[in-house]
């Protein structure tokens, strides 16, 4: 397994750090790979460079005593490097900082306390060119390279409007780079152009001959970088997926963006959990946290890697082993990898739909995602993810979900149709109601839904004992034969004050919507954020009348089992 050790103090320690207590660390406790940086955030190098000052609490050879300390110990080393905060190059070359709509420079910090630690550098200006020099500094101490924090991101108030994007903008597209006052087609344009900056910056980097491992933080910066790794795959050789969130996120949180990353990219992944709680970063967690959240990493496709910070290391060092943990890993990794994950459930991610739909708030798709997600894993399901450029997959499954799978091309929904008898498929809400942005007339599956659309109402509704507060679509079925269950309008929007609101509201007797199928089932509601939101059973039992099917392995929800297929056997991860 993989230890990430990162330097994070910015004035430097009083006594200087030494890659003997490092790699002893490392060796101590089981470790495989070491993760360190080769340059930090604030622009000072761990070596000696033509480029960077040296950090103020190592000496030059640093990282080449730690190079001949890992390969002595069979320790593989990995280095950080083209940390896009740049403090010492920012201040060297003012002109390719990232700026923001209003002027202002676009950083990492998110509490500015004195002076801005972290800003980013543009990764259309020049350096672009000093990050392949940076590259092949680091390359002569290892090939293994990380891109930790590669930031150049596409939403509107994070969005570079250097002088460097201007002009290359204007190149590329014969028009000026400015901020959007309304929402059109080109306010998408230039949110999609900053996914292809990053990825022909990866590009370049990968014609470097180097193995990369791209920092996704699936979970982070609005979700947005899975488009990232969908879409460059090709130039990345392992995705690592930082968790950092996992210390306020629900159980069942690492296995959901382990196995989004796995499915969106293909290649494997390193999923983190640190070896700190997130808010309090000198304290170690303890072995029973680490160990559930390992295995949980683990049996979902991912290779744990586990952060910590050298203030971790001097406060609590001293009680973290494990030695014994990553025994048990690395024999579980070894059987995992002759398995397969049991396809059972898969739930349809689209990155293009959370950017059209989330482009003011992301949840107004993920909760959606998530919902689902949870539920069924706090079921025993078996879930993977299918990206929208794989939709041929659905045919590996007996259960599909299409979560507000808004944004449907024609070639997508042929190939809905083309799998909708053999696996049973779920759609909600808006599915394939947009072409992008703009709003069809009808649902382009409106003939597999067995119903038309006809508005969006706010209004509170009723199904059986529930009352689902959001947006309903208002159907009409094509056939009353398509009818599954009846919607009816609620007599008040609101429960009453003892329940904080969260009471049923009468039933009028008028309906206004319905769940229908023909040959897919259609719930015009957003079922799997009220499953995110609220958690309450009658949802879940809404879900499962629909998707009819228990659980390969059933157990009760204090077990998560994870099924995997080995042979013409079933192999069970237990936690
Ligand atoms: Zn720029």
């Amino acid at each position: 397994m993989i230890l990430q050790f990162n330097i994070e103090d910015k004035y430097g320690y009083k006594e200087k750090i030494s890659p003997e207590e490092i790699v002893s660390f490392t060796k101590k406790n089981g470790f495989k790979k070491l993760v360190v940086f080769a340059r930090d955030g604030w622009g000072r190098a761990f070596y000696k460079s033509k480029i960077y000052p040296l950090h103020p609490s190592v000496d030059q050879d640093f990282i080449e005593k730690l190079k001949q300390l890992c390969e002595v110990n069979g320790i593989k080393l990995v280095l950080m490097v083209a940390h896009t905060s740049n403090k010492y190059l920012c201040e060297k070359y003012p002109e390719i900082k990232q700026i923001n709509k209003d002027g202002k420079p676009i950083c990492l910090d998110t509490k500015i306390i004195e002076e801005i630690e972290w800003p980013l550098a543009c990764l259309n200006s020049k350096f672009k060119e000093i990050i392949l020099k940076e590259i092949d500094e680091a390359k002569k101490y290892t090939n293994a390279l990380m891109l930790d924090s590669f930031r150049y991101q596409p939403e509107e108030y994070r969005q570079c409007f250097c002088e460097n994007c201007k002009k290359e903008y204007k190149k590329q597209f014969g028009k000026d780079l400015k901020p959007s006052s309304e929402i059109n087609e080109e306010y998408f344009n230039k949110m999609f152009w900053r996914y292809k900056v990053v990825i022909e910056r990866l590009k370049e980097i990968k014609q470097k001959n180097i193995e990369l491992i791209y920092n996704s933080h699936p979970a982070g910066w609005n979700w947005r970088n899975n488009t990232i790794i969908e879409l460059g795959s090709e130039y990345i050789d392992v995705v690592f997926a930082e968790a950092s969130e996992t210390d306020f996120t629900p159980l069942g949180f690492l296995s959901l963006i382990t196995k989004l990353n796995k499915d969106l990219s293909k290649k494997e992944v390193w999923t983190s959990r640190n070896l700190f709680h997130l808010f309090n970063t000198s304290k170690y967690p303890g072995i029973d946290q680490v160990s559930l959240n390992a295995f949980e990493i683990l049996f979902s496709g991912g290779i744990p890697l586990f952060t910590i910070f050298y203030s971790t290391f001097k406060a609590d060092g001293n009680k973290i082993d494990l030695k014994e943990l990553n025994t048990h890993l690395e024999i579980a990794y070894s059987e995992l990898s002759k398995a397969q994950p049991y396809k059972e459930i898969g739930i349809v991610f689209s990155n293009t739909t959370r950017d059209y739909m989330g482009y003011k708030d992301v949840k107004l798709y993920l909760n959606d995602i998530r919902g689902f997600f949870y539920s069924l894993y706090y079921n025993n399901y078996q879930i993977n993810f299918i990206g929208e450029k794989n939709l041929s997959e659905i045919k590996n499954y007996d259960i599909v979900i299409l979560p507000s799978f808004a944004c449907i091309t024609e070639k997508q929904a042929e190939i809905i149709k083309k799998h909708c008898d053999k696996t049973r498929i779920i759609a909600t809400y808006n599915t394939s109601l947009f072409d992008e942005y703009r709003m069809r007339e009808n649902f382009l599956l409106s003939e597999e839904f067995g119903c038309s659309f006809k508005t969006i109402s706010k209004k509170t509704f009723y199904l059986d004992t529930l009352y689902p507060q959001g947006d309903l679509i208002i159907v009409e079925p094509n056939s009353n034969k398509y009818v599954l269950k009846n919607i009816y309008n609620s007599k008040y929007s609101n429960g009453y004050e003892y329940v904080l609101g969260m009471s049923s509201p009468p039933k009028d007797e008028n309906i206004i919507s319905y769940i229908t199928g023909n040959r897919i089932i259609y719930i015009p509601f957003q079922l799997g954020s009220y499953l995110y939101k609220y958690g309450y059973c009658e949802y879940e039992k809404i879900l499962f009348e629909l998707i009819q099917k228990e659980p390969i392995v059933k157990c009760n929800q204090n077990i998560r089992i994870f099924v995997f297929k080995k042979n013409n056997s079933l192999f069970l991860g237990i936690i």
